[in-house]
């Protein structure tokens, strides 16, 4: 789940309000509220190209957590 005002990860996001899908190509861009409705919360599909954890094609299939590559 990602917010509006938040920076978002690269991937996919679909508005959990009306389903309006987008992709966010940039680290540094912050999520804007859903354009259709206003809504500003998101269900985010990073993705998997760019995570640092999926390295072979069975990562891809059985990807690792996601909490186990955010924790510092
Ligand atoms: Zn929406």
């Amino acid at each position: 789940m990602a917010k509006a005002g938040q920076k978002g990860t690269p991937g996919k996001y679909v508005c959990i309000d009306c389903g309006y899908e987008f992709e966010l190509s940039a680290v540094e861009k912050d999520l804007k509220k859903c354009p259709m409705c206003a809504c500003e919360e998101y269900n985010c599909f990073p993705s998997t190209a760019i995570r640092p954890d999926i390295k072979t094609p069975e990562d891809v299939r059985n990807p690792p957590k996601k909490r186990d590559y955010i924790k510092k």
